[in-house]
């Protein structure tokens, strides 16, 4: 009955079922639970101020402390959380309890939150009013920068836009991340209105070696439309002296501080500021 097309249709179709669409519902549904449970933690990462190391701001980045997997990175899960509606409701509880633990362990109100905001979430208006809402709320005075990918941000354009307007209209600032590594870079840019700029991490390594005319390229660019360079991933001392000399103002990155919890992140603060890369490890303590 099926002949041999029908027959490597079917096949095609087994495959797909065992090797995507099952595993991104498995792991959707794990992710649900894990929301429930409060297995999503959130870990802070200084942004600082290169001339002299003062911090300046925090990054909130998702950790999964899953009780069998271990700790888990974005890496593994957020692409396909980012797809589905539940980026929704996983951004706001990771928001709620950023900007709490910053109040709670007295991380200074002048020092800005750094969130990472899918453009499917922008696309989402009742998303976007619960989110406004919440930063009223919670943000106390907080200053709070939306870093915003170009991946798929044109999907549904009017509504990202509105989305910017309706945030912006609450004191939100606009980042956009990892600046240069996807297509059509610079219409991102001639369609929203950003803030800062953020320089991804592959172009700070090349900095190691010598590499230094995209990072040029990119400062330029940024100061003839007025964005502020924010540049990610910076490991040596090397890379940090290329940064200056190519007038990026601020940065981040292991040589500064790696991501920590919160409680760690204000004994940091009282620490600082120092160059030696903080006091170690992207591990789960709750210290
Ligand atoms: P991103 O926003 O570009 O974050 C920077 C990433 O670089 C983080 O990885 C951070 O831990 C890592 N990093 C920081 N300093 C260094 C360094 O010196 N060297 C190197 N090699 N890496 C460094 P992480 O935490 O694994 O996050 C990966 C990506 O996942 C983020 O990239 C962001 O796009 C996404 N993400 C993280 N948290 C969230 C979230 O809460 N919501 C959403 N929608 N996305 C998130
Ligand atoms: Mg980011
Ligand atoms: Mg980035
Ligand atoms: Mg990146």
């Amino acid at each position: 009955i099926f002949g041999p097309i029908g027959l490597a249709f079917a096949a095609l179709l087994a495959w797909l079922m065992a090797n995507s669409l099952a595993p991104r519902r498995l792991l959707l549904r794990a992710v649900r639970t894990g929301l429930a449970r409060g297995e999503f933690e959130v870990r802070y990462q200084p942004v600082i101020d290169l001339a002299n190391g003062a911090c300046i701001g925090i990054e909130a980045l998702v950790r999964w402390a899953h009780p069998r997997w271990g700790d888990v990175g974005p890496a593994a899960f957020i692409g396909i959380v980012e797809n589905d509606p539940l980026i929704v409701p996983m951004t706001h509880s990771l928001v709620e309890r950023a900007l709490d633990d910053l109040h709670t362990h007295r991380v200074p109100p002048h020092l800005h939150l750094a969130i990472n905001l899918s453009p499917r979430h922008l696309q989402n208006r009742q998303g976007v009013n619960e989110l406004t809402r919440l930063l009223r709320t919670h943000a106390r005075g907080r200053g709070v920068i939306a870093e915003v990918t170009e991946r798929q941000l044109f999907d549904d354009r009017r509504a990202a836009l509105a989305s910017f307007e309706q945030l912006r209209a609450i004191g939100v600032r606009f980042a956009l991340d990892d600046f240069g590594t996807d297509r059509n870079t610079l219409s991102p840019l001639q369609a929203f209105h950003f803030d800062f700029l953020k320089i991804d991490q592959g172009f700070v390594a090349e900095l190691e070696y010598g590499r230094t005319d995209l990072v040029r390229g990119i400062v330029a660019l940024a100061r003839q439309i007025g964005l502020t360079v924010i540049a990610e991933g910076i490991e040596s001392t090397r890379q940090h002296e290329r940064l200056l000399e190519l007038g990026v103002e601020f940065g981040q990155g292991y040589l500064h501080g790696y991501p920590m919890t919160a409680a760690r992140l204000a004994r940091w603060l009282v620490a600082e500021p120092r160059g030696d890369g903080g006091d170690g490890g992207d591990g789960l303590d709750t210290s």
